[in-house]
């Protein structure tokens, strides 16, 4: 006798997340973490959490970490942005398959450039959504042109992923404005190393909804933190959709560790401004040994060689414990996405890197 359940489990096609190996200690520059780690009043604040309280559920509203937050941006923009638009999720991943549960019905379109974050296709198969790919010029650029009065719903990674790539925020807002009707979701996963935040337009365009996370430019991969920032109404539908099934999404040491990063905020920049500029210092060297490097607003770069294959490169790296994240994919096959570390790390890469084009130019 068939077993539905097992045809069923055929059919879905997972996400596969960049290695975190087991085997040895690598040279980490392949899941864009950052090299830092969180700031010290985020560590001292876990540390002297009275942890007895961990047998009480946390807040189902998270209240207290959405009003800091929306207090940061009303404070950033000018403009104020109130906690009931401020919607928390553990990861941006989750909150990225929230959306599409509560906005994207079967059956609906969305719309995103053939090259990006690869779990967007993963969620459209998952929700029966039906994904149309616009395809990036040759430049891997987003042509925005492409993306004005669709009918459907539309995701735009900001700086894009793993291009690096940014977009202005005239341009998203083009997008916004050239489609009244259709949910635009920014995914602003690497937004504070270079591009600007389209969370300035949330109180003018209701379909704007902005997804950051604390994984990357808060150094909080390891505790599972992102927001989305749109409308009242918007966010309204995603707390809905949460409180369907697990009220108690973030917890309370998330919560307070979330809070304590968004007042230290001189960390917070000291450390971006960093990451730029050995990104800066990194793109120059990798130029002169012969690179072709994408000009990144990201904490990572998407680079090739003429001379070496970066499928055969990836594995050489490897071999010689740096781990970088490599995509067989078409069109980029021949790119090798690398997270900017610290200038420790990247010193080793490059050394690598030098004495492997040498064995192999
Ligand atoms: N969006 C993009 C574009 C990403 O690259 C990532 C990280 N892989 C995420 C969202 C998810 O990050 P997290 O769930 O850690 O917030």
């Amino acid at each position: 006798m068939s077993k539905f359940w097992n045809d069923k489990i055929k059919e879905i096609e997972p996400y596969v997340p960049g290695e975190q190996p087991k085997d040895k200690k690598y040279i980490k520059l392949n899941t864009n973490e950052n090299p830092y780690p969180p700031s010290a009043k985020v560590i001292e604040k876990i540390k002297s959490m009275n942890l007895e309280d961990l047998k009480l559920y946390p807040d189902p509203d998270v209240t207290e970490l959405g009003k800091v937050i929306a207090e940061y941006f009303s404070n950033k923009i000018n403009n104020k942005i109130t906690y009931k638009q401020v919607f928390i999720g553990n990861g941006s991943d989750e909150i990225l398959a929230f959306i599409f549960m509560t906005f994207f019905n079967a059956g609906d379109k969305v719309y995103y450039p053939d090259i990006t974050y690869s779990f967007y296709p993963v969620y459209a198969d998952l929700f029966n959504v039906k994904e149309i790919k616009i395809p990036l010029n040759d430049n891997f650029e987003i042509e925005i042109e492409k993306y004005f009065g669709l009918d459907g719903h539309i995701i735009i990674t900001n700086p894009n992923a793993p291009t690096s790539i940014a977009l202005k925020l005239e341009e998203i807002e083009k997008i916004a404005e050239k489609n009244p009707s259709q949910l635009v979701v920014v995914d602003e996963a690497y937004v504070d190393f270079g591009a600007e935040s389209a969370v300035k337009l949330v109180n003018k365009y209701d379909n704007v909804l902005v997804v950051q996370t604390f994984s990357k430019s808060r150094s909080f991969a390891g505790m599972r933190l992102g927001y989305a920032i749109g409308s009242e109404n918007t966010i309204e539908g995603l707390n809905r959709l949460k409180f369907s099934f697990n009220s108690y999404t973030i917890d309370r040491i998330s919560i307070e560790a979330g809070i304590e990063s968004f007042k230290d905020d001189e960390y917070f920049e000291k450390t971006n401004a960093k990451i730029i500029q050995t990104r800066e210092k990194t793109s120059e060297e990798l130029k002169k040994l012969g690179f072709k490097v994408l000009n990144s607003s990201a904490n990572f770069i998407f680079i090739s060689h003429n001379k070496i294959f970066a499928g055969d490169l990836y594995k050489q790296l490897k071999e010689n414990g740096v781990l970088v994240r490599y995509f067989a994919k078409d069109r980029i096959d021949n790119y090798l996405r690398v997270t900017i570390g610290t200038d420790e790390e990247i010193g080793i890469f490059i050394e690598k890197l030098e004495d492997l084009l040498g064995n192999n130019v």
